[in-house]
């Protein structure tokens, strides 16, 4: 079992490279970084069978296109109103195969709509992972003042990766601070955002945040509609 955490530095976005019996996937692919997710692949033997997108990126345009081009592997991305180019469409719970290991998708609507978390579930001593795209992030959370953005759903989202195990490693889709990786527990403790009581203070914190339009927003949406090829 392989995990490997990318960084593309222009929008701050985590890509997440994992495999298993030389089968890979990517999770949130960058396509400005598809030269080196190719060479990546190469150099460590490994046959790319899918990638995903864990929302519709609104900084960055997606590699999901070009992968499939490439390597021709599956391009997935989740309900409700996935992109029509890709091969095809999961939903709450399915299981997403690669090697021996699955992840399963947990539709976390909230940040956007069609926000997803993947969860690796352990084998033996591992811990657990969460790849929790823009749903947590490490002490904060995914905006959700724009892309049908719900403050109410994602704090049931985030109660349902809160119930997690405390270990559960946190792999966000974005940090801004170069910090990398966390546990559910340390969220549970230091995130100001979870540091509330109910729904309605989470939308009451998250409606005074007053963020700046990400400066790709009127290029990327269209063009990861489009799953990057523009
Ligand atoms: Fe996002």
């Amino acid at each position: 079992m392989l995990i490997r955490q990318l960084i593309d530095s222009q929008s701050n976005t985590y890509s997440y490279l994992l495999a298993d019996q030389g089968q890979a996937l990517l999770i949130d692919p960058v396509r400005d970084k598809l030269d080196d997710y190719l060479r990546l692949l190469d150099e460590l033997q490994l046959r790319l069978t899918m990638a995903i997108d864990s929302h519709t990126h609104a900084d960055h345009i997606t590699a999901l296109g070009q992968l499939r081009e490439h390597t021709g592997c599956a391009t997935g991305f989740g309900e409700p109103n996935p992109a029509s180019c890709v091969s095809f469409v999961f939903h709450d719970n399915q299981q997403l195969d690669f090697g021996q290991r699955s992840l399963t998708a947990w539709h976390t609507p909230g940040h956007t709509d069609d926000s997803y978390c993947f969860v690796l579930w352990p084998l033996g001593q591992e811990p657990a992972c969460v790849f929790s795209g823009d749903t947590l992030l490490i002490r904060g959370t995914g905006r959700t003042d724009f892309q049908n953005g719900d403050a109410h759903a994602q704090w049931h989202s985030l109660q349902r990766l809160l119930a997690l195990p405390d270990a559960t490693l946190v792999y966000p889709a974005h940090d801004y601070k170069g910090w990398t990786c966390s546990t559910i527990g340390e969220e549970r403790r230091h995130n100001p955002r979870l540091q509330v009581a109910n729904a309605d203070e989470y939308a009451h914190l998250m409606a005074g945040l007053k963020l700046a339009e990400p400066k790709m927003i009127d290029i990327a949406i269209p063009a990861n509609r489009a799953c990057g090829r523009v």
